[in-house]
């Protein structure tokens, strides 16, 4: 399967910000990973313009699970396509810290999110004090069994396992536990989606940077990585893109 390359720029972002778009694509034209930058919703549609015939896919950030209606300043999965995106994060532990997003909740944004086309990045992961108490496995388990939508499949779905503890800190797990845990995700989705499960892309999320994104991109069951603020610079995400593309 070809590996996914997915930056996370959050709440970051204005039209200036678009010259880190093309300095990435002149620098990575033809990159042998697959390549995705997920802006705010103000920006998809400038950087899918920006993104046009080079190798970079535009991705938004969150949806509402409804296709239309009265839901003042949310946005729907048709919009954000509309706008000129191919896939949705859903679920990142911020929006489920922030805004108390729910399994069930997920599970409807992805299936909204597929049900026009776009790819879902299913983000689940533990907090800290859940990984201190020895819970990362069942905590993991539970997250994708009430996250994942029925059907999905390897080209509609990718599953992000981004720990909580390392988003933004600089700290990861070690790489025995970031190859366990990918492993149990893997098995688990088996259970969930049968045979499909395998060619799903399994990204690893938190500090991913260029230090250390060759070491975690060489374990087994990690197909790409989903990057927060090394994303935000087309040097740190190029190095990524590189690191990735050797891998
Ligand atoms: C994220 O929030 O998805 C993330 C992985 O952030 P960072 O790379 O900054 O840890």
């Amino acid at each position: 399967m070809r590996k996914l390359a997915a930056g996370n720029w959050k709440m970051n972002g204005l039209a200036a910000s678009l010259a880190e778009v093309k300095a990435l694509t002149e620098a990575h034209p033809a990159p042998a990973c697959e390549m995705l930058l997920c802006p705010p919703a103000t920006l998809i549609a400038q950087m899918a313009g920006a993104a046009k015939g080079t190798a970079l896919m535009v991705g938004g950030q969150d949806c509402h699970p409804k296709a239309s209606g009265a839901h003042t300043g949310d946005v729907s999965a048709a919009m954000v396509k509309d706008a000129g995106a191919s896939h949705l994060i859903l679920g990142h532990s911020e929006r489920r810290a922030d805004h108390g997003e729910t399994d069930a909740l997920v599970r409807a944004k992805a299936e909204a999110a597929m049900a026009v086309g776009l790819v879902a990045i299913v983000c689940i992961g533990e907090t800290e004090a859940e990984r201190d108490a020895g819970r990362t496995l069942n905590v993991v388990g539970t997250q994708l069994a009430g996250s994942v939508p029925d059907g999905a499949t390897a080209a509609t779905l990718v599953i992000a396992y981004e720990p909580v503890w390392a988003i933004g800190t600089g700290r990861t797990p070690t790489l025995p536990e970031i190859a366990e845990i990918h492993a149990f995700i893997r098995a688990r989705l088996t259970d969930r989606i049968g045979a499909e499960a395998a060619g799903v892309r399994l990204l690893y999320g938190g500090s991913v940077k260029p230090s250390n994104a060759v070491d975690i991109f060489a374990l087994a069951n990690v197909d790409g990585a989903l990057v927060g603020g090394a994303s935000l610079k087309a040097a740190d995400f190029g190095a990524i893109v590189a690191a990735l593309s050797a891998a």
